[in-house]
């Protein structure tokens, strides 16, 4: 026995030795060492890579469309065997479940070398495009939470539900800055600001890979999209982003790196150019910086066909042979859907074009992940029903939607007390497949709490409850009377207007923020018959509500809160849940402000005399700031100490302050720290967010938060375009949001 292990080790250590020298054989066990799960992942590529001829390689750099295996929506064998047998497929997009099954079994089987499959979703909320699954609230809702551990929750039960469908990667979290509301696409981020982004997208990712990415529920995260996709012209989605160098170091791409910190897997390059050079196409972006100065060593993939798009949509490759080349110098690894690689790569390669080694590269990383994936030993996963939408990811779903709600306004109407009559009111307040938001597939109705559904639930008992839709959301059918008469009929009405789900996520951009078709109307119509009125908002972005925040006494946004949405809403309705949600975008009173953002620098400030005022047709103010959002009772700030108070440019520093819950009931507060380069070689924002926690607080009680400043948060990017820390005196503000800030000091930098 000791003579059979000792044995095995020497075998192993040979062979681990031999790999490394580049030698290729076989164990004792018929295994090739790619095959054997012993060895490190970096020789079992190298061992890998030796035996694949160039055709195989550029196999693996394809994700192929789910419709090249299809006939009439259903699944065709002999595509299939086609294009894994013939082509060698490295990667399929949107192909879920027993069909995963089938092309894994031809792969492994059937090819050569059985390399493994590795398929890919858009599970941006929940495995959402699958039937049946939990479906949690929009990104940009969540963000409001504040709160990186529900998120990392979120993704971990999202990954479950994924990788029980023979899934291992998805294309999420989204890392774009966000800071232009007709953009559709805000929706399916983290809001306006860097540093949250980047905290809320490497929790997210800490979701879905979990510690450990061969186990069976994690899946592979991809960050996306690289770079500044969210940069609009004009709010529309697909356009160039013409923003300097400093502007794409401070805001875009600080998500990406942090992401890169703490290990996402994959990084998708994105459909828009920048000052000229599309994402695709952008060996600085994506080989020099991604690459090599972050030292990322996952998967670059690009968005969906963008390397075709470099010559018939952007027009810098002469043709597909030469968008081939292009990507594939610039560092993109994997092409999806389009079929450039597929098609040139060998020629290029064979003409000396493209040196084989950017090919190896390229197949050494997609073979990598694979095989952290642990999908070598585990191809197929193994498909189980039971997690998906399983009651505990129901009651994640509720926790993350009731955290997400943000109180925009109270006149002391909320929580409702003593309501015998409510009237439901709206074309939003039934509607199941409006309430989820984008990326979202076909979904059973019986699975999505509407708010008629939760106010129904959470009502206290022999309240009698009255619904009328009122309006549709753009207008087409109109019963405003009918619903002014039970309103009439009831003690208070909540009326629920907002956004279909196709006027947000790719590619739904709005040029108005208005409540759109005749909403507006139905909420004035209500207003006016003297019953109280609470407008809960179901939308993709913020609104120019202004009418309504200053008119109607309670103001609820609720975002696409997910299937628990309805009863989310309504706890917060009848004081079941305290509000803890916050803004993670400024709302604009008016379209003509955009862009309108909390971290401008600090010439908007700039109050010159009579000439102060900017906008002759209104004030310059938001409608609600950043960091922005009620709760039923009070706190008060206290006790701020900033330890040292002078430190060098390497030094930590220290921060602590008492918050109280100075109101009747528990809440949760999030704690929001703001810091202000005060001079600096280069203007820096006024103030710019580099700290938060969420706390939780009974009645009365009082905790200490402190929050730790590293050379990290200090820095900004001076004159030659260099991260650095300046010398001088730093303003900390502290407070609820970024306007209510209840504490203020200062330290300072020396050399
Ligand atoms: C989107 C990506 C998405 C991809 C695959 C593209 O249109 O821009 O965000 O991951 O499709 O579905």
């Amino acid at each position: 026995m000791k003579n059979k292990s000792s044995l095995k080790i020497l075998v192993v250590s040979i062979l681990t030795l031999s790999m490394f020298l580049g030698c290729v054989g076989e164990d004792e066990t018929g295994l090739k060492p790619y095959q054997d799960p012993n060895l490190p992942v970096e020789g079992r590529v190298k061992d890998l890579l030796k035996r694949m001829t160039l055709d195989e390689k550029i196999g693996q750099m394809w994700q192929a469309s789910p419709d090249l295996v299809r006939t009439y929506n259903n699944f065709d064998e002999e595509k299939a065997r086609k294009l894994v047998i013939g082509y060698g497929v490295g990667s399929f997009l949107s192909i879920v479940g027993e069909d995963t099954q089938k092309l894994q079994k031809i792969a492994v089987e059937e090819t050569r070398l059985g390399i493994p499959i590795l398929f890919g979703i858009d599970a941006i909320h929940g495995h959402a495009l699958y039937n049946g699954s939990t479906i949690f609230p929009m990104p940009l809702a969540l963000s409001s939470s504040w709160n990186p551990g529900l998120i990392e929750k979120t993704a971990s039960a999202t990954a479950k539900e994924v990788a029980s469908t023979g899934v291992k990667w998805t294309f999420s979290p989204i890392l774009d800055v966000a800071r232009d509301p007709r953009w559709g696409r805000i929706i399916e981020g983290f809001g306006e600001d860097p540093y949250l982004v980047s905290q809320l997208g490497a929790a997210k990712v800490r979701g879905y890979q979990g510690s450990d990415l061969s186990s069976q529920d994690s899946i592979l995260a991809c960050g996306k999209h690289l770079a500044a996709y969210s940069e609009t012209t004009g709010g529309r989605d697909y356009s160039p982003a013409d923003i300097s160098e400093r502007t794409l170091m401070e805001m875009f791409l600080p998500p990406f790196k942090e992401a890169v910190n703490v290990g996402v897997g994959s990084i998708m390059t994105s459909f828009n150019e920048i000052n000229g050079v599309p994402s695709t196409a952008n060996t600085d972006l994506v080989r020099n910086i991604l690459k090599d100065e972050w030292e990322f060593d996952g998967l670059v993939v690009s968005d969906y066909a963008s390397v075709r798009m470099l010559y018939d949509t952007h027009y810098v490759a002469e043709d597909l042979e030469d968008a081939a080349r292009c990507a594939v110098e610039a560092g993109v690894d994997m092409e999806m859907v389009s079929e450039a690689y597929m098609e040139h790569l060998e020629r290029l390669v064979i003409d000396g074009v493209v040196p084989e080694k950017l090919i190896d590269d390229a197949t050494g990383r997609i073979l990598k992940t694979k095989f952290l994936l642990g999908l070598f030993e585990n191809p197929y996963g193994s498909l189980d029903p039971s997690v998906i939408n399983s009651r505990q990811h129901r009651n994640l779903a509720l926790e993350a939607a009731e955290q997400s709600i943000v109180l925009l306004k109270n006149e002391g109407i909320l929580p409702l007390k003593d309501a015998r009559s409510i009237a439901v009111i709206g074309p939003l307040a039934d509607d199941p497949s409006n309430q989820l938001g984008g990326w979202t597939g076909d979904q059973p109705a019986e699975n999505v709490v509407t708010v008629l559904d939760g106010i129904k639930n959470n009502a206290p008992q022999r309240t009698k409850v009255r619904y009328s839709k009122g309006c549709d959301v753009l207008g087409e059918f109109d019963n405003i009377k009918k619903a002014t008469r039970i309103a009439r009929r009831s003690d208070v009405a909540i009326v629920v207007v907002g956004e279909l789900e196709n006027m947000s996520s790719e590619p739904n951009c709005r040029v108005s923020l208005n409540l759109p078709g005749n909403q507006g109307e139905l909420v004035r119509a209500i207003h006016h018959t003297g019953t109280p009125v609470v407008v809960v908002l179901i939308n993709g972005r913020p609104l120019t509500i202004n009418w309504i925040a200053e008119n109607i006494p309670a103001v609820v946004e609720a975002w696409f809160p997910g299937q628990e949405g309805g009863n989310a809403v309504a706890e917060l309705l009848f004081g079941k849940i305290n509000p803890s949600g916050k803004l993670t975008m400024t709302f604009p009173k008016s379209v003509g402000q955009i862009p309108l953002h909390y971290n401008h620098y600090p010439q908007k400030n700039w109050d010159h005399g009579k000439y102060g005022k900017r906008y002759v047709d209104i004030e310059d103010e938001p409608l609600f700031p950043f960091g922005y959002g009620l709760s039923y009772t009070k706190f008060d700030y206290g006790n701020l100490k900033i330890i040292p108070s002078k430190i060098d440019k390497k030094g930590e520093i220290r921060i602590s302050l008492d918050v109280k819950n100075v109101g009747k009931i528990r809440g949760d507060e999030t704690v929001q720290l703001y810091l202000n380069d005060v001079v600096s070689s280069v203007t820096t924002p006024s103030k710019e967010l580099k700290g938060f926690k969420k706390i939780t607080l009974n009645s009365g009680e009082k905790k200490n938060v402190k929050f730790t400043l590293t050379p990290n948060e200090l820095s900004l990017v001076d004159r030659s375009m260099e991260w650095v820390v300046e010398p001088g005196i730093f303003e900390v503000m502290i407070g609820s949001s970024s306007e209510d800030l209840r504490l203020k000091g200062s330290f300072e930098i020396i050399e």
